[in-house]
This record gives C-alpha cells, structure tokens and sequence, in this order.
C-alpha cells in the first residue's frame, strides 16, 4: 500500500454579519481539508487548523515526502515531514500542514484494518461525551450584552450544559457581558470566557478577579501565547482555573506550559498540534503532570471528527470514567459547510454527541459540498 497522490480543498462562506473575537475579525469561514489517496483506492481525510490557502501550500510542499510511502506507517512518516521543515519550521504552519496529512493519514489506517481511529490508539473509554457552545463573538452592529446573553439562553434551551463566550473587549463591558449571561444561562450552566489573548496581565486579573463571582469554569487564553511567565502571573493572581494551548504546537511547544504548569486546563487541538500521532504524547505528558485536557476544536465536521476519535480514547484520570470529562467544543457559529462536508452531519442531541465508530474518522465526506463552497481564485 502506498500514497499516490495528495490534494488539498479550500473552503470559504462569506457571512452575512462578520464577527470578531479579541485577536481576529471574520469577515468569511474558510477551512482547508486535506485528501490523501491510495494505490488501492483507500483515501484519507484530514484538516489543518488556521489559515486555509497558507496551511495548503505547506501540505503542497510536504507532498514529496508522501508519495509512494506507506500511509500505514504514521511514526515514521510525522518524523520525517517533521525533520523536512524542522530547521525553519518546528511550529505554526509547519506543524498545522502535519496535523491534517497525520489525520488523514491516521484514516487512512482505521479503513485498512477495519476500526475506528479510536480503537487504534488504544480503546474506546466512551461512545459518546457532552459538548459545550462555542459561541458568542462580538457580532457588527448588535448590542454584544443582549446578543451574548440571548444566544447563551438558546444553548441551555436546546439542551447544553456549557457554553463558552468572548471577552478580551475591556474588562468594563466584558464583566457586563459576563453577569447578562450568567443570568441568562442560570445558576447551573457551566460558563467558559474565552480572551483570545486580548489582554494583558494587569487587565487578566482585574477581570478574573472580578468575574470568579459569577461562577466561571476557565479563563481561556488571557493573554497572548508567547509570554508563559505572565500565564502563570495571571493563574496565580486570580481564582479562575486557566486554560490554553491551540497556539502551542507539538510536544515541544507543549512541554514548558505544562511542565511549568502555565495551565490549569490544556487544549490541544487535534488539527494543529501535531494531529494524532503527536496530541497522543502531549496527552500522556499533560496526564503526567495532572492537567486536564480539553482538545480545542475550530473547524468542518472532519476536525471535529478527529477530536471525537481522540476523545473516546482518552485515558481517564483515575481510571474510572468520569462522566462530566472531557467535553467536546461545539462551535455554534454561522458556518453552512461544517456539516455539509459530510453525508451524515455530527449533531449533539441535549448537548450530547455521539462518536462515530465506522472505520478511521467514522465519516463519509460529500463532495458535492466541497465543489459548491470551494474557495474562489481572489
Ligand atoms: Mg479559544
């Protein structure tokens, strides 16, 4: 068995009300897959986090270390795409690009015996885990208090038992976003805040400090990915658990925020830090330290697939099964081709979703939605 060929498909929605976080304006949702085909017709499919037309052009230059390998043999192949790129790559796109060719790659192998991702990396603990609402960005011309606390409102309606939301706008309007929603959601939705590292250290903590009374399960990415001291200063000067970890790419980039224990809560995700082969040892390092992880998920039902095929089998800590963990990031945003890339769209019922358990991803990809949201050449 070898691979003969690799492709990439770039896809793009325009939004009728772009919306914004912290670090980013969206205009569009563009996402990029990855399809590697076999000499006996087995084909996988994976995704890449970030960027689509840059991640694509970094899967185009691995290629020639793809062709006529051996799909099966995952190790060997990250290793060398790695080493390819190493010396100006080691993280980002270097390690993005890897993470779609090591999903698909990965597929690739539960079709060819036969089972699902999750019975390859070791057994399914769980056939299914709670989602939580991703959600709530700044929207053009809405007013955010009203907006956030109402969508929060949909989510516990339509059965969700977390949801997360946006700040990093100013810790002013981002605590009055926070109470609106927390009266929204009740006393008993579980509620994440999510920065995108829009603050500072000074502004972390006044808002940590500040929201912790609304009773807040993480403060995600309060500051920006590079300054690990000043994680630590935000998670020792305020009482709300600190999560991150969906800039931080591959062991390496994983090793100091756990091992100097930058987190509380460490998200990985599957299509950006270094796809299967590498979120399995950043879970079993994490498991070491004893940080909880939560896999990041920003992307088409394929990426959330993979975090699926990961999340069964996820070890427990302790070995018994723990019902409320680990929870599945839902994104509820305007995206009409995250579940149109696929014939049987992953859907959560009350808040709780199913993990396929087909062989490889456990999906069939519909490629009539690849050619009507396919990018244009502009
Ligand atoms: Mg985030």
């Amino acid at each position: 068995m070898k691979i003969v060929a690799v492709r990439t498909h770039l896809l793009e929605h325009r939004l009728s009300v772009p919306f914004e976080s912290a670090s980013m304006r969206f205009d569009r949702r563009a996402h990029v897959l990855v399809e590697v085909i076999c000499d006996d017709g087995t084909i996988g499919w994976g995704e890449c986090l970030g960027p689509a037309r840059p991640n694509a052009a970094v899967v185009a230059a691995y290629t020639p270390w793809l062709i006529d390998e051996n799909p099966l043999e995952t190790e060997k192949i990250w290793a060398r795409l790695y080493n390819a790129l190493r010396d100006q790559g080691q993280r980002g796109l270097a390690v993005t690009a890897l993470s779609g060719i090591d999903i698909a790659l990965w597929d690739i192998k539960g079709k060819h015996f036969g089972v699902s991702v999750s019975m390859l990396l070791g057994g399914r603990f769980r056939d299914s885990v709670r989602a939580y609402a991703t959600g709530s960005f700044k929207r053009d011309g809405v007013d955010r208090i009203e907006d956030n606390a109402s969508e929060v409102a949909r989510h516990r309606a339509d059965g969700f038992h977390a949801a997360k939301i946006k700040i990093g706008f100013g810790v002013t309007e981002d605590l009055a976003v926070i109470r609106a929603v927390r009266n929204a959601a009740g006393p008993d939705m579980r509620l994440m805040i999510d920065a995108n590292h829009g603050y500072d250290v000074i502004e972390a903590v006044r808002l940590g400090r500040a929201a912790a009374r609304y009773d807040i399960d993480w403060f995600e990415e309060p500051v920006v990915p590079e300054q690990l001291g000043a994680y630590r200063e935000v998670r020792a000067a305020q009482p709300i658990p600190v999560a991150g970890g969906e800039t931080w790419h591959s062991r390496w980039g994983m090793r100091e925020p756990v091992e100097t224990r930058a987190v509380d809560i460490l998200q990985p995700d599957l299509a950006g830090v270094g796809g299967f082969t590498e979120a399995k040892r950043v879970a079993d390092m994490a498991a070491l330290h004893g940080i909880r992880i939560v896999p990041h998920v920003w992307g088409t039902a394929v990426h959330i697939a993979a975090a699926l095929q990961f999340m069964a089998a996820m070890v427990p800590n302790p070995v018994r099964v723990n019902p409320i963990e680990p929870i599945l990031e839902f994104d509820r945003t305007d995206n009409p081709f995250r579940q149109a890339v696929v014939h049987s769209p992953i859907e959560h019922v009350n808040g709780v979703v199913q993990i396929p358990d087909a062989p490889g991803l456990g999906i069939e990809i519909n490629r009539d939605a690849l050619e009507q949201f396919r990018m244009g050449d502009a």
